[in-house]
């Protein structure tokens, strides 16, 4: 069998790893942050009408803007933005490509914050450009001053700042944001994934976007609403972004059934993100409950909590599979990190972390 080495590869991608969370048939599937709850069968069914639709006139090209899309994600983040202002791929990795290929590329350099979303330095080398980091304060913080300092050490092309952080669930205060986009020219990019999970005190960087050109804020239908299979990220933005990234999208990058199926998600936002406040509970249940059984979770605003105090992280994520419950090793030592899903998985899995002992032996 041939190898990668044998083939004419870009001598950048030799050597590199490809996103791999594992995909395994589990009863518990709490490793890569997806809302759990099925779509409401209501919605469903809604849907698929739209679909229905999109199919008989599935013989001609889709609308290459996805205009009612953008006017449906346009009126669901408020915000004061109109349809100009949002643009949007099959999920937020495209909107990071598609960013990346605009504003990046080879010889350019993006500033990440470690450990962050794994597919930031992944995108970056699939553009050609150099992922450079810096160094987080205490508990996976950014402050002001830390971000500055690392944009002026390292003048990046785009500096990626994730909020909250996937994989430690760490908020991110507006003042950093302002403050990173004033000490650089290049592109600051917020990774918003998990907003619906915030807080509600926890201002949105959205706010911060009138006046500031260069600011991108992406979201995505992957998570609060229960939407991963369909592949719809987005980003809100100044207009003139949305026409930078026209000369990179491949024409008609979203198809028709995915364009009709959003769009008729969207208009049942309130049913779609029902479940969102029952998550935050199961995720603040997983925090409160954690200590009692000899764990160290970190504060999380998003959908997940990465736990430390495992003394063998490999040997628990394979106790826990043994039980059908699939969660995630992401690299830091002595953590793991455990999608909070419906309350009977998270009855499930700390049961099952409490049958373990302490240290998860
Ligand atoms: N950003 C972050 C921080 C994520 O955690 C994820 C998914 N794990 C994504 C973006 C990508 O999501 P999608 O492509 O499904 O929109």
């Amino acid at each position: 069998m041939a190898s990668l080495s044998d083939l004419p590869i870009r001598d950048d991608l030799r050597g590199l790893t490809p996103y791999g969370a594992p995909q395994k048939h589990v009863r518990y599937a709490l490793n890569v942050n997806e809302n759990t709850h099925p779509i409401p069968e209501a919605v469903a069914r809604d849907i698929v009408t739209s679909l229905a639709h999109a199919v008989l006139t599935a013989n001609r090209y889709p609308d290459r803007e996805f205009t009612a899309l953008r006017e449906s994600l346009a009126d669901y983040l408020g915000h004061g933005l109109t349809r100009e202002h949002v643009w949007a791929a099959n999920g937020s990795n495209e909107i990071i490509q598609q960013l990346l290929q605009a504003f990046g590329g080879p010889g350019r350099r993006v500033l990440g914050f470690p450990p962050t979303y794994s597919m930031h330095p992944i995108i970056t080398a699939g553009v050609g450009s150099t992922w450079v980091t810096a160094e987080r304060d205490a508990d996976f913080e950014i402050g002001p001053e830390t971000a500055v300092r690392a944009i002026e050490r390292h003048t990046p092309d785009l500096v990626f700042l994730c909020a909250p952080n996937n994989p430690t669930g760490t908020g991110l205060s507006l003042e950093t944001i302002a403050a990173a986009y004033d000490a650089t020219d290049g592109i600051v990019f917020v990774d918003e994934a998990y907003a619906e999970f915030m807080p509600k005190d926890r201002p949105t960087a959205l706010t911060l976007l009138p006046g500031r050109e260069r600011l991108v804020v992406s979201r995505t239908m992957s998570k609060a609403f229960a939407f991963a299979g369909v592949r719809v990220g987005y980003l809100a933005a100044d207009p003139v972004i949305a026409d930078a990234l026209r000369l990179v999208r491949l024409p008609y990058h979203l198809s028709a059934l995915t364009q009709a199926a959003a769009v008729a998600a969207l208009a049942h936002t309130p049913e779609m993100l029902a479940m969102v406040d029952d998550i935050i509970g199961q995720r603040d249940r997983i925090i409160a409950e954690l200590p009692e059984l000899g764990y160290r979770p970190w504060a999380s605003e998003a959908n997940f909590v990465l736990f430390d105090g495992v003394d063998d992280p490999q040997a628990t994520f394979n106790a826990l599979l043994e039980r059908d419950i699939l969660i995630r090793d992401v690299g830091i030592s002595n953590a793991l990190r455990v999608t909070a899903g419906t309350a009977a998985e998270t009855e499930f899995f700390l049961r099952s972390l409490a049958e373990l002992g302490p240290g998860g032996a």
